[in-house]
């Protein structure tokens, strides 16, 4: 009877909860810095969404497997981030439709649901052909500029300074591929590790709980 209590408690808090904010992860999968991320997330029992690119799962195909055997999603960040507004629109439809087919080749049950437009530059055209390839725009609406490594402090204290109900969190679990040219490797996201570690429990003192992003209404 008791268990029945808690478990009828739990689910009432659960539908009055309106408090989530989502994680999201873009520029991954890296070998150096997605497994320390996929790390925290597992230890704190966080879900996280990871826009990837085509190419990059293509390289790490295990990373896929791990994300979606450890309860994220995994979105698409296009084949190898180039602004898609200086698209022509068969690359545009290539961009979007090869970075999908990389990610299900990498992991057949990965159900890519999204796009993300790599610096969050979307044209009615983007818009357009992600409609076609039933991927649904994913947006974001806390930005604390994780990828020019302002400091920990300055990662952690954005966030909380500018989260509501139903935020979504973006944060960079590797870089794209130009700047990885430049030959920066290893603790190239430390500061967004460190930074993830103080926020999962940061944002849960304040009431907030860390939720995959919400299915799309005809899904429910
Ligand atoms: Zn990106």
């Amino acid at each position: 009877m008791k268990d029945a209590n808690c478990s009828f408690e739990a689910q009432t808090r659960r539908a009055m909860d309106t408090r989530s904010v989502h994680l999201t992860f873009d520029d991954g999968p890296n070998p150096y810095c997605t497994p320390d991320i996929l790390d925290v997330l597992a230890e704190y029992r966080a879900p996280a969404t990871f826009c990837v690119l085509g190419t990059y799962a293509a390289n790490e195909p295990s990373l896929i497997r791990r994300m979606i055997a450890e309860g994220h999603e995994v979105a698409n960040h296009t084949m190898t981030h180039p602004d898609l507004s200086s698209c022509e629109p068969d690359e545009v439809q290539y961009q979007i439709l090869a970075a999908s087919r990389a990610i299900r080749c990498a992991c057949p049950q990965a159900a890519v649901r999204r796009v993300r437009a790599p610096y969050g530059i979307w044209t009615k055209e983007v818009l357009a052909l992600s409609a076609k390839a039933q991927l649904a725009a994913l947006y974001w609406s806390v930005d604390p500029r994780d990828w020019s490594c302002p400091g920990v402090d300055a990662i952690v204290d954005a966030v909380l300074a500018s989260v509501r109900p139903g935020a979504i969190v973006l944060l960079h679990d590797g870089c794209p591929p130009d700047e990885l040219r430049r030959g920066i490797h290893a603790g190239l996201r430390s500061q967004t590790l460190k930074a993830l570690s103080q926020l999962i429990p940061a944002l849960r003192e304040r009431g907030f709980a860390i939720s995959p992003l919400p299915h799309f209404p005809e899904q429910n």
